[in-house]
């Protein structure tokens, strides 16, 4: 699809609202993206991101069913996104044979961020490998280590960070905007599956023949670190199933905070 051609250069845009150290949220460039996005199909609306922010925008995957749907639409589509993911080192099995699958489906790069290893061999000196199951600090740090410091120097430099987000799956899923101010990290974040159901999902799985982890189909709605992640049972809430042992309100490990709709 031709992109239209009216809108302005975002990224030279964005560069000089970001100039000045007291500058936060670029919200005219926001404000110009989301009316640029509306109606957009999902390849298109990734399309277009990539154009306005060449070389800066860039996937974030974990290998869930909402992550390999849109691999494979940036992947089958040639999109010029880069797609990044973080090895925790604690992943199932299951989730580190999908990744290899997806390599050889697609053919593509895949580039992994792993903790730095001082903070971890200090982390788990003091607190052992299972740590993280005997109080929420220990489990936050661990997280902090494992996926928040690589995510951090994964999305140095870049403007767009693309995520399989799904309203359905967010606790505030009526104001879930597709764009976001990401302060932490000064960058815009851009959830095209928003709207998608899991029907929908699983249509575009069997339609094009993507690979999908096998825990999917074993209880597992959203899936992170081995040991930190359950089943879930029938009407129990997706998020029920990570960090199982703590207390519902505490259930963040700082990946994606929901700061601006
Ligand atoms: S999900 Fe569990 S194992 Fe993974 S980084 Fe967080 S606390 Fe550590």
């Amino acid at each position: 699809m031709p992109l239209p051609q009216r809108l302005p250069i975002f990224a030279d845009r964005f560069n000089r609202l970001m100039t000045g150290s007291t500058m936060t949220e670029p919200i005219a460039v926001m404000q110009e993206l989301n009316i640029a996005l509306r109606g957009l199909p999902i390849y298109e609306g990734i399309a277009l991101m990539a154009e306005r922010f060449p070389g800066q925008t860039v996937f974030s995957t974990s290998f869930g069913i909402e992550d390999q749907v849109l691999t494979d639409i940036i992947a089958r589509g040639g999109l010029p996104v880069r797609i990044f993911t973080l090895d925790t080192g604690r992943l199932f099995q299951e989730t580190y044979s999908v990744w290899s699958a997806t390599l050889q489906t697609y053919g593509i790069d895949i580039e992994a961020f792993a903790p730095d290893s001082t903070g971890l061999e200090a982390w788990l000196k003091a607190h052992g490998p299972n740590g993280f199951y005997e109080s929420v600090e220990n489990r936050k740090s661990c997280c902090h280590i494992r996926k928040v410091q690589p995510l951090q120097r994964a999305l140095q430099g870049n403007r767009v960070w693309i995520t399989g987000i799904r309203a359905a799956q967010s606790a505030n899923r009526d104001t879930m905007p597709v764009l976001e101010w990401d302060e932490v990290n000064r960058i815009i974040k851009y959830h095209p599956l928003l709207h998608m159901t899991y029907d929908e999902l699983r249509r575009h799985v069997a339609a094009h023949g993507v690979p999908i982890n096998p825990l999917h189909d074993r209880g597992f709605v959203s899936i992170g670190c081995a040991p930190c992640t359950r089943a879930i049972r029938e009407g129990e809430d997706f998020r029920a199933g990570r960090w199982w042992w703590e207390d519902h309100s505490k259930k963040e490990c700082g990946l994606h905070a929901h700061q601006k709709t």
